[in-house]
């Protein structure tokens, strides 16, 4: 917990010091990384990118035949899944949610920043992380979606961050549970 406190206030110290100051690291070869990225180009290139995908739910296809989604309305404009569950993909996303990596959830929130300035004009009005149980944050130390709102704030043009959702129940960990 203490570790995670350390990691949370050095990410606050990231925010005003010039880049400059700390040239970006791959982290997943810590080679030198690139375009303001903790990863590198070969990284990069490597990395499970979702493409081909639908454009309204982002389910893996290549749009030869209708998506599912297409079936019934979807009760939001698009969604944007930059990366597949997969990988080194897969690597980072357990690092952070796991094992406390808050740099690696901090690079999966700047591409996800990219990938929705890049897929979803016009840009949301605001993020809105969907929280933690209290249980779950007292077990984790940390809440993951917090840390990724931060980041995706952190790479796109000003965004109000809205905490307007409350979580209820404690439901089962997403790790444990069916693609559907
Ligand atoms: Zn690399
Ligand atoms: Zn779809």
């Amino acid at each position: 917990m203490v570790n995670y406190r350390l990691a949370r206030s050095v990410n606050k110290w990231l925010d005003i010091i010039p880049p400059a100051l700390y040239p970006p690291r791959c982290r997943l070869c810590d080679d030198p990384g690139a375009d303001g990225l903790d990863l590198c180009r070969g990284c990069r290139a490597d990395l499970p990118w979702n493409t081909p995908c639908c454009p309204h739910c982002a389910l893996p296809g290549d749009g030869a035949l209708p998506c599912p989604c297409r079936q019934s309305p979807l009760p939001f404009r698009a969604a944007v899944v930059p990366l597949r569950y997969e990988g080194p993909a897969e690597r980072l996303i357990t690092a952070f949610k796991f094992h406390g990596r808050l740099a690696d959830g901090q690079l999966l929130g700047a591409l996800l920043a990219d990938a929705v300035r890049r897929d979803a004009a016009p840009l949301p009005a605001a993020v809105v992380p969907v929280p933690l149980h209290a249980r779950r944050l007292r077990q984790r130390g940390f809440d993951q979606t917090a840390e990724l709102a931060r980041a995706v704030r952190r790479r796109l043009p000003p965004l109000p961050l809205c905490r307007a959702l409350r979580r209820r129940d404690a439901d089962a960990r997403q790790a444990t549970r069916s693609a559907r």
